[in-house]
């Protein structure tokens, strides 16, 4: 069979430990007898960064806003260990936050389903996606032990220097306070990724604050949503047979409860960050998690949403064998060349992208699978794979 061609290259990210084992097991046996893999490489390998002062995460996601489409290996972030381990010259931030900073992006996270590994919520049939806004809040506050009688406010001075003044509060005892803000350009941006992508993925779009009791605050989240909406994608969404709808935050909780889910539910960010681990826990394995980095301007960058499994790597540098869930980075790829093929208009390779989705899928549900879904399987008598078997298994079903 002729291998399916690529004429634009997406930008690959490798990246660390055990995630790192199974990018190479993914390329040899699932993506490289099928497909002619036109890819940008970039080693984000803790220690190229180290090697390159960090620069090749910055050039990896400049390539992204030349070629649109990324994937990206899950990474290590440095803490003080692993300055030791790999001995760092610096503790380099976190390749995601530094690729979102430059892309400006919104992440959406979704549970890949597949029958036998059962939501705990059993009327869940569906996936559903957080949209998590990944600025300011409580995640960039100023906070203050108050140490006891005294007034605290909230001073707005102009460049012209008139002041805007709000008490936050009297005491008359020992307290905490807390300041925290966000900026219009950044919901803005937030609220055109949600639209894009719910759009994008034909599904409806929710949203949901606190803006009954935070009138300033999250009410301006909510306006900002709804005229972006009304101006700019009210028709498209007409058009898509798609609803944007938003309400209270604990009616929002209470309704996905009861839900079958199956729509994107945009977050605030610390509202994202709760809600995504329950989600992911919820619908059985953070090892079954997709997630993707959507920019305003249309780039997409896709990655698995869990770590590089550390405990696993451990075994495997000792010879011991794995078994690793490759499901999520295998998703990663595909969800990257299906977007290529929308973009280039290349049928092949949207169609392969399914197929190889499919067969993983299936590999699953006929009772093949990796330690962690044997674990929670409602499949009786799993066969427990090690990481590169199942990653064969699946590919028996390609050929
Ligand atoms: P982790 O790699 O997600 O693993 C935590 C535990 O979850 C594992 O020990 C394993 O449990 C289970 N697990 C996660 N993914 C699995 C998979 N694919 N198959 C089977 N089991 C899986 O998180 P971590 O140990 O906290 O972090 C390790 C490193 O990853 C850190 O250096 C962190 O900085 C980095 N990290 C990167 C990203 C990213 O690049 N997006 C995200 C999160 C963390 P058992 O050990 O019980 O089997
Ligand atoms: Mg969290």
């Amino acid at each position: 069979m002729a291998k399916i061609k690529m004429e634009t290259p997406i930008v690959e990210m490798d990246g660390d430990e055990m995630t790192r084992i199974l990018w190479k097991m993914i390329k040899k046996h699932l993506l490289e007898p099928f497909v002619e893999l036109n890819t940008k490489y970039y080693d984000l390998g803790l220690e190229y960064r180290n090697e390159t002062s960090d620069q090749v995460t910055i050039d990896s996601a400049n390539a992204v806003k030349k070629y649109k489409v990324a994937v990206k290996c899950a990474t290590i972030t440095p803490n003080a260990a692993r300055m030791e381990e790999y001995n760092l010259k610096e503790m380099w931030k976190s390749p995601n936050g530094t690729i979102r900073a430059i892309l400006d992006g919104t992440v959406f996270r979704a549970p890949i389903v597949v029958k036998g590994i059962e939501p705990c919520v059993k009327n869940w049939k569906k996936p559903i996606t957080i949209a998590r806004h990944a600025y300011g809040d409580v995640y960039k506050n100023t906070e203050m032990k108050i140490p006891g009688a005294g007034k605290v406010e909230l001073v707005y001075t102009a460049e012209d220097g008139t002041e805007i003044r709000e008490l936050v509060h009297n005491y008359t005892s020992t307290g905490v306070a807390q300041g925290m803000h966000n900026l219009n350009d950044s919901i803005e941006s937030f609220a055109r990724s949600c639209f894009n992508y719910a759009l994008d993925i034909k599904q409806d779009l929710w949203f949901a604050t606190k803006d009954t009791i935070s009138k300033k605050y999250d009410h301006t989240f909510k306006d900002i949503f709804q005229e972006i909406f009304d101006a700019e994608y009210k028709e498209k969404f007409e058009k898509a047979g798609i609803v944007y709808f938003y309400t209270l935050i604990d009616d929002a909780v209470a309704r996905v409860m009861k839900s079958e889910g199956g729509y994107v539910w945009a977050c605030k960010n610390y509202d994202g960050d709760v809600m995504s681990d329950m989600i992911s826990s919820a619908f059985g394995s953070l090892a079954m998690m997709t997630s993707v980095l959507v920019s305003p301007e249309g780039y997409y960058e896709y990655e698995a949403a869990h770590g590089t499994v550390q405990r696993h790597y451990y075994k495997h540098l000792k010879g011991e064998e794995t078994s690793t869930n490759s499901v999520a980075t295998i998703f990663a790829w595909t969800g990257a060349l299906r977007k290529r093929g929308e973009i280039d208009g290349n049928k092949e390779l949207m169609e392969f992208a399914s197929r190889l989705e499919k067969a993983t899928i299936d590999t699953i549900e006929e009772g093949k699978m990796t330690k962690d879904l044997a674990l929670i399987t409602t499949v009786e008598k799993p066969v427990v794979l090690s990481s590169e078997e199942f990653i064969k298994a699946v590919a028996e079903k390609l050929v």
